[in-house]
């Protein structure tokens, strides 16, 4: 059974092909400044089109879509009706879904027989209970506009509580962890009985851990005065929160190797901030949970840099807690979830 996997961002494709008999990757490829000046590839129609896999060979295609809003809970397959509700669904992810949306309408030009599945980043916070996900904002916010908190590295969250099932010899449903993905963008996930009962990330990616160059979380009054006071406009706020905040807005750079190696005054601030925060999590997660059979370390920092997890983790937080390092792998669960999909609608005609 060969199942693909497609991530389509606004300016690049990544293809995974995935043999599910050893869950093995038999053919990736990724295309990246799609559309952007002086690129030979103008869209992601063309872009598929560099993809060397035989269509027709394919079970399945498992597309990633950032936002599935309140609507999408599990994996779907998509028809007409879906692509006009993701279209909908626009307006709460507009740095992401529209992108994933243009993925989805290629590869169902392109092959409009092939079965293709929506896995939602959202989705495995779907079931937070309401006092998780409501914001202490007028009810009407909500309930005419939705804002609350949806949560994102779902995918990624949901890979790591099978992962360490496995490692720990335990169904999912008797785990309760905290999951850490630490990359660019960064969430941690509070997990009790095998589901998702409280996330850092919001209503969009930008509430929570200090990222690389997203802020987190912040007094929410800092937005009024940065457009009231300092007369910034609504473009440049966004720009400041979500690209120029953060690590790189704290010490000049994102990535936390230059920080290590930078060893500078900024730079160690920035590591302070960046790690207390998530300290904060653990520790708050830990209140809810009560008991936590593992802290699960993944993403880019998470999982290779030994100094930030010690930082993170010091000798009073969560003693008696096993500490564990686990690489995410996204597409594979999409593959997974996608073949789940299958086997469960095997029965309703699927095809
Ligand atoms: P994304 O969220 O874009 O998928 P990743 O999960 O790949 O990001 O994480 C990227 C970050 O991981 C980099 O910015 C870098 O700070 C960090 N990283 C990668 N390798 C190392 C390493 N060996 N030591 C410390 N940090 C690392």
């Amino acid at each position: 059974m060969r199942v693909a996997v497609i991530n389509s961002g606004s300016s690049s494709l990544k293809f995974k092909l995935f043999d599910m008999s050893t869950n093995e990757v038999i053919y990736s490829k990724v295309i990246e400044k799609i559309g952007e000046k002086n690129s030979a590839i103008k869209s992601h129609s063309q872009a598929l089109e560099l993809i060397e896999v035989d269509l027709s060979t394919i079970e399945i295609i498992g597309h990633r879509v950032v936002h599935g809003g309140e609507e999408f809970t599990k994996p779907t397959l998509i028809d007409d009706g879906v692509i006009r509700k993701l279209e909908e669904l626009m307006h709460l992810a507009p740095l992401h879904n529209p992108a994933n949306l243009e993925g989805i309408l290629v590869a169902k030009q392109k092959a409009p027989n092939l079965a293709q599945v929506a896995v939602f980043d959202t989705a495995f916070h779907s079931e937070m209970p309401q006092e998780a996900y409501l914001y202490a904002l007028d009810f009407e916010l909500y309930e005419k506009h939705k804002i609350r908190k949806y949560g994102f590295h779902g995918t990624s969250h949901s890979y790591l509580l099978k992962e360490t099932a496995k490692e720990l010899n335990k169904e999912e449903h008797e785990l309760n962890i905290i999951t850490l993905h630490l990359g660019n963008g960064a969430s941690a996930c509070a997990i009790k009985n095998g589901k998702s009962i409280d996330t850092s990330m919001g209503f969009t990616p930008l509430e929570g851990l200090v990222m690389g160059t997203r802020c987190g979380d912040i007094d929410p009054a800092i937005v009024l005065y940065m457009q009231r006071d300092l007369g910034m406009g609504r473009d440049k706020v966004d720009e400041v929160l979500n690209k120029k905040s953060g690590l790189l807005g704290l010490c000049g750079s994102s990535d936390i190797r230059n920080i290590l190696a930078q060893d500078d005054e900024r730079s160690r601030l920035a590591i302070d901030i960046m790690t207390r925060r998530v300290k904060k999590y653990i520790g708050a997660y830990m209140a809810l949970l009560s008991r936590v059979d593992a802290i699960v370390f993944s993403g880019g920092i998470g999982e290779n840099s030994a100094y930030i997890r010690e930082r993170i983790m010091d000798k009073n937080l969560a003693k008696d807690i096993p500490v564990m390092v686990i690489k995410t792998n996204e597409e594979l669960e999409i593959a997974r979830q996608c073949l789940a999909f299958k086997d469960s609608e095997s029965k309703n005609n699927f095809s």
